[in-house]
């Protein structure tokens, strides 16, 4: 990326997080499909740990959210799309193999409905099954309508929106004959409450949280319940590169007063994927951002 783009792109990153202290993902490109896979080995895991495929997991909220769910000896499927991610995909397949779950990786683009097809029958080949969902791949094209450009609308609704229903509909396919089945949605406070600059991430992430609504009721006879949740601004890799006093000004427009750590957001994820108190609920929004969206 050239420097003077990627200085357009903080300083409209800068504006949007002084606007309203919400939350962005750092860009990332997307890629042509292409699927591959690590074998797994380890057989530690718990007799009823459950199948978990959590998309976009190579890093940031999805990674915290598959180690989380690997420390507590799940069997989790790492799915990631950039050839550059392959490595850290396959480090956090060793790291939760080593806590005491099983997992592995797949590299498949979320949005390409015959890539994520064909991930899903690698998941049943490898594990037998899937039993929970977590729909958290997402990126950011920012910038504001009057310039936004068709094609970064489009690849953000395509990733963050199609992709959510596209690995909806093959998880169904599967949970719905055991009736039997959890989905976690990660939108955003964005998609909530919106935000300058991220027409495309708001609608995608509202657009997210109204599938949650509308599969609930649809897979309520199979037992597949559908839950989201709604992060806010929670400390990334993105945000790594910022400085102190520019955080503690984000910071101090968030009711909490600091930003939110990944783990927070994979703890909520947990407890919707595998608590059994969660058998009934389902169609709900649950918000981990500090208080951001208070009021809304
Ligand atoms: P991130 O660090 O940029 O990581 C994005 C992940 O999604 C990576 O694993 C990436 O894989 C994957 N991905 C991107 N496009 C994909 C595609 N087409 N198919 C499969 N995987 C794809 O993002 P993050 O900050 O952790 O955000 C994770 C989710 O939380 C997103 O849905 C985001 O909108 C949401 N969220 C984040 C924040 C925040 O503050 N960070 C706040 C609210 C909501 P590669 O590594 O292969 O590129």
């Amino acid at each position: 990326m050239a420097l003077k783009q990627i200085t357009t792109t903080m300083n409209l990153i800068t504006i949007l997080l002084l606007s309203s202290a919400a939350a962005f993902a750092p860009f990332t490109p997307l890629k042509a499909a292409g699927v591959s896979s690590t074998s797994s080995t380890l057989k530690m895991v718990a007799d009823d740990a459950k199948v978990i495929l959590v998309t976009g997991s190579s890093r940031g909220l999805g990674k915290a959210i598959a180690l989380d769910l690997g420390k507590a000896g799940q069997k989790v499927v790492i799915n990631y799309v950039s050839d550059g991610s392959k490595e850290a995909a396959e480090g956090t397949v060793e790291e939760i193999k080593a806590s005491g779950g099983d997992a592995i990786a797949i590299q498949a683009d979320s949005s390409d409905p015959a890539a994520i097809k064909d991930m899903f029958s690698q998941v049943v080949d490898a594990f037998g099954t899937c039993d929970v969902l977590v729909n958290n791949a997402g990126i950011t094209k920012d910038g504001l309508v009057a310039r936004m450009k068709p094609a970064n609308w489009q690849a953000v609704i395509d990733v963050n929106l199609s992709g959510v229903f596209y690995c909806t509909q093959a998880f169904f396919k599967v949970a719905s004959k055991k009736r039997t089945g959890r989905i976690i949605n990660i939108s955003s406070v964005v998609g909530q409450i919106g935000n300058p600059g991220q027409a495309n991430y708001a609608a995608a992430k509202g657009g997210v949280i109204a599938l949650t609504k509308s599969n609930a009721k649809e897979f309520a006879t199979r037992n597949v319940t559908v839950n989201c949740v709604c992060p806010g601004f929670i400390a990334s890799d993105m945000t790594a590169a910022l400085s102190e006093e520019y955080l503690e000004k984000v910071s101090s427009g968030i009711p909490l007063k600091r930003l939110g750590k990944p783990e927070e957001v994979a703890g909520m994820t947990r407890f919707l994927a595998l608590d059994p108190a969660c058998d009934y609920i389902t169609g709900h929004t649950f918000n981990v951002d500090g208080g951001i969206a208070i009021g809304v």
